[in-house]
């Protein structure tokens, strides 16, 4: 049994069981037995059971939000929104099976067609820092697409994905089709690298883990999708509204405590209006509402776990702190916006992902040097950038090597558009109309015409 515990206060509320190798080997199979019989279910049918899950998920929105704020310490409005997100994402894909069409290529002498066929058993790894959308970003198009799946919940936010699978059963998905399998990630995770029948892995999660996957999965040319780390880079121009660039910045990078992977967590200021920007920034900081998650107004929980607590903190000590904000100081893992400025692009602050509240700020020259700047990294997920140039706006845009970019906003994930990452934050895309196909196989049929 795992103790999950309530990271605004530090307390233990239950226990969950960890799976060892062998009941994992059991879901797996169970999972390859019920997958002949799911792919099998006609297209509108299976279209149906997921608008099914989707609704009876909506029926239980509040119930989710609630166990993710107790859970992973996340703000009410954000888990709501995480809840909403995975019935709006089941909802897109139960549009996919009736439409999962292959092609019909010229080819003489009779018919080539290609099918786009499903992988089999699916196995989903989650991270602790959304556990409702990477679930379910996984789970919908791979299930839409007629494959079965495991998932494994990290296990410091197991909560919600049990109460999912649940949920699947109570909207009729056959048993064995979504299945989830608590456990360590050394256990479970990587029983899915290494077992036969998954013939998929999505991961998300730290580059380091997400290395070892993707190696792993070479042996038996395992198909995978890598969601990884991130380092993205809010870029603003001198021409910019800075008063709204300087307002949204916060809630950028300190969103969810700094724990998202698309984190604006290194903030580069045109030098001509550095000052003034920062003079901007520090009101907007200190004014971040850090407190009881539950709370309606609250914009920001505490850290996951003491031990994260530590690591990000070891960010900041010894570091120039510009400012911070505020945070309560007794029961849990809590920690305050705090802004660094970076000396150098060596500085581990501006190198590193935190993956908490802590932004570093750098200014640059001009166009150029921001270019170099925000790519000066291995990693590439997201970015935002703020100017009033159009032609500029397209330029960097295009220079920029990240797979999801804002202009004049810091929105970078919506369920029916791409998202994933260039170098290495990443491999494949998930959500909007390609990550459907990530998890099938096309397979190209000739039937000959006969004399
Ligand atoms: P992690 O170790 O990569 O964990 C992510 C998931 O992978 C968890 O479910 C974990 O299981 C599982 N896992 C761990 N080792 C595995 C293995 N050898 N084989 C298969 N699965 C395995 O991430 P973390 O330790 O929670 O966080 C460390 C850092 O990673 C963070 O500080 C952050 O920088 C980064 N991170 C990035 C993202 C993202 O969205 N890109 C998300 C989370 C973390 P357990 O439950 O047993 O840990
Ligand atoms: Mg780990």
């Amino acid at each position: 049994m795992t103790d999950v515990i309530n990271p605004a206060t530090g307390e233990v509320f239950t226990t969950v069981p960890s799976l060892d190798l062998a009941a994992t080997d059991a879901a797996i199979e169970t999972a390859q037995r019920a997958f002949p019989a799911w792919r099998a279910v006609a297209p509108g049918d299976r279209a149906r059971l997921l608008r099914r899950f989707a609704a009876v998920v909506d029926q239980h929105l509040e119930e989710l939000a609630e166990l993710e704020v107790r859970n992973a310490g996340h703000t009410i409005g954000n888990a709501r929104w995480e809840a909403g997100n995975v019935r709006d994402v089941l909802d897109y894909y139960a549009g996919a099976p009736e439409r999962l069409s292959g092609r019909q290529i010229p080819v003489a002498g009779g018919l080539d067609v290609t099918f786009h066929e499903p992988l089999g058993v699916v196995g989903i790894i989650v991270p602790w820092n959304f556990p409702m959308p990477i679930a379910g970003w996984g789970f919908a198009p791979a299930l839409a697409a007629g494959n079965t799946v495991v998932l494994k919940p990290a296990e410091l936010t197991p909560l919600t994905a049990i109460r999912l699978g649940e949920l699947a059963l109570a909207a009729e998905l056959p048993e064995g089709v979504f299945t989830i399998v608590p456990g360590k990630g050394s256990v479970v995770g990587q029983r899915f690298v290494t077992h036969p029948a998954v013939r998929k892995v999505c991961f998300t999660g730290s580059t380091e883990v997400g290395k070892s996957i993707m190696a792993g999965a070479a042996d038996q040319v395992k198909r995978v999708t890598l969601e990884l780390g991130g380092k993205s880079a809010n870029i603003v121009f001198a021409d910019a509204d800075l008063e709204r660039a300087a307002a949204s910045a916060p809630g950028s990078v300190f969103d969810n405590a700094g724990q998202d992977c698309c984190a604006r967590s290194r903030l580069l200021v045109q030098e001509s209006v550095y000052d003034k920007f920062l003079a901007l920034l520090e009101p907007a900081v200190r004014a971040f509402r850090v407190t009881d998650p539950a709370q309606a107004d609250a914009e920001m929980g505490p850290l996951i776990s003491a031990a994260h607590k530590k690591t990000v903190t070891s960010y900041v000590e010894g570091s120039d702190v510009a400012f911070r904000g505020s945070a309560p100081e007794s029961g849990g893992w809590w920690f305050p916006p705090t802004v660094l400025l970076a000396h150098s692009t060596e500085d581990r602050h501006w190198r590193e992902e935190v993956f908490g509240p802590v932004l570093s700020v750098l200014p640059f020259k001009d166009e150029e040097d921001a270019v170099r700047l925000a790519n000066d990294t291995e990693y590439g997920l997201s970015g935002s950038l703020w100017t009033r140039d159009l032609g500029r706006a397209l330029r960097v845009s295009r220079a920029v090597e990240t797979g999801a970019l804002s202009v004049n906003s810091h929105s970078s994930v919506r369920y029916w558009t791409p998202f994933g990452g260039m170098k290495q934050s990443g491999l494949g895309r998930e959500l909007g109309p390609d990550a459907l196909l990530s998890f099938t196989d096309v397979k190209n049929v000739f039937l000959a015409m006969g004399d």
